[in-house]
């Protein structure tokens, strides 16, 4: 137990940690050029916000929720996704009384109770995006274009534009709260006369929530439900004009997507326009990005109606579909210098010089283990340093260092106090 992570978490170690660092800087950099501004909300939130906002029927609620109660008996989720959270903070900061719409990106992990497998974690991490107050169908494009520009930005490419391509996006709508319930009624009607068909939990849950029965994930459940009314078929004028919207603006772009009637996504908020973002990388986990607009919510949680639309995109397995189909990931960085010292009384020169180049932004190591000279050039190697500098007792007491370029084998002897310029030249 002692030394054993929990399951469907993960450590990750140097080595790792600089693709997601690297995955992360990216996004917000291109958050930055879209105008989105950073938001923090807490890792766990009130049960309740989840319960409402995300929808008693769904997966998320039903059977993947880390709930507890604290010591005050208050109950309490850790975050399963984080647009409710978002919208939380949107109401409780009233940020909707500032200039509109609001714009707001947000990196961290969440958590699921979810089968771990590859792609599939309890504590994963996802970046997001949320578009407040703004109803065109421009916002839904800007939301997909930037997740498409994100993932090109990484090196991946969409399957229709180029053979290797790994990407695929789908769109659909799933209509609003005015159509809705008509194919809802159509989609029961079809279901109804076949139950058997359907896993348990569709046959229970096919009256409550029969959207549901789409998103599942059992061969029989898709085989009946590739088959089911299309909801595109019941779309109201409005519906209809705003799914028209969002494929010129797709087209304006030149986006490529696929429409996917039968794609509902997990969330019951959603409404209008759903998107996922797949990877043919992935195996069976192949969604990376899933979004969409959700102009309900914020009256679900208390505001004002206001429209809303975003996505979120696991940067788990984000990382496994780069770490497949491109080279852009960077590994350990290198040491500038590593700073070796032989003999008695070296070891505090060795110290300042260390302490000296980190002050000038030049990474810097040295030996904490009173190697022998051999034993620190391994560890110079191992560290991938570019630079040695060796101070001996002789060179201490002329105050010198012998400085050596790691990749030419080319050495010289420099005075203590030009250690920063010389390096610097080096490094150049
Ligand atoms: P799936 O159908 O694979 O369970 P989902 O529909 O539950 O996905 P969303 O709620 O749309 O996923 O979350 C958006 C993205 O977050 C997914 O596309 C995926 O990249 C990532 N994600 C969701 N659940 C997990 C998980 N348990 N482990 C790792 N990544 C996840
Ligand atoms: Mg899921």
């Amino acid at each position: 137990m002692l030394t054993t992570r929990p399951r469907g978490t993960n450590d990750f170690l140097p080595g790792e940690v600089e693709k997601w660092q690297f995955v992360e800087n990216v996004f917000r950099d291109i958050c930055k050029e879209y105008a989105y501004g950073e938001i923090r909300t807490p890792i766990f939130e009130h049960t309740e916000l989840f319960t409402r906002g995300v929808g008693e029927t769904t997966d998320i609620v039903e059977k993947e929720m880390y709930t507890f109660n604290d010591r005050s008996n208050r109950n309490i989720t850790l975050r399963p996704e984080n647009t409710a959270p978002v919208v939380r903070a949107f109401l409780e900061h009233k940020l909707y009384s500032q200039t509109q719409p609001t714009k707001l990106y947000y990196i961290g992990p969440m958590f699921r109770y979810d089968k771990p497998q590859s792609g599939r974690y309890r504590q994963f991490h996802q970046v997001g995006i949320e578009i407040l107050g703004a109803k065109s169908p421009a916002a839904d494009v800007e939301t997909i274009e930037l997740a498409v520009k994100y993932l090109e930005r990484l090196g991946l490419k969409m399957k229709s534009v180029d053979e290797a391509g790994s990407l695929t996006l789908f769109i659909n709508s799933i209509g609003c709260p005015a159509c809705r319930p008509t194919h809802i009624r159509q989609l029961k009607d079809y279901l109804s006369e076949r139950l058997e068909a359907l896993c348990d939990d569709c046959s229970n849950r096919y009256m409550r929530n029969p959207l549901r029965v789409l998103d599942c994930k059992k061969e029989n459940c898709q085989e009946v439900a590739s088959n089911a009314p299309s909801i595109l078929d019941s779309q109201c004028e409005e519906c209809k004009e705003h799914f028209q919207g969002v494929r010129e603006y797709l087209k304006a772009v030149e986006i490529p997507f696929e429409i996917d009637s039968q794609m509902v996504r997990g969330l019951d908020y959603y409404s209008k326009t759903t998107f996922e973002i797949t990877s043919d990388a992935l195996g069976s986990q192949s969604s990376v990005c899933g979004g969409g607009r959700y102009d309900g919510l914020v009256e679900l949680c208390g505001g004002d109606p206001t429209p809303g639309v975003g996505f979120a995109l696991g940067i788990e397995r984000l990382i496994l579909t780069v770490d497949k189909k491109s080279k852009v990931l960077p590994e350990t960085p290198p040491v500038d210098v590593f700073i070796a010292s032989i003999g008695s009384g070296t070891s505090l020169e060795t110290f300042r010089t260390a302490s000296k180049l980190r002050s000038e932004n030049i990474s810097s190591d040295y030996d904490m283990l009173e190697r022998s000279l051999r034993g620190q050039m391994k560890y110079a190697d191992k560290i991938n340093a570019k630079i040695t500098l060796i101070i001996g007792e002789d060179e201490l007491k002329r105050q010198a260092a012998v400085l050596r370029d790691m990749e030419s084998g080319d050495q010289q002897e420099i005075p203590l106090s030009e250690v920063v310029i010389k390096v610097k030249e080096l490094l150049k």
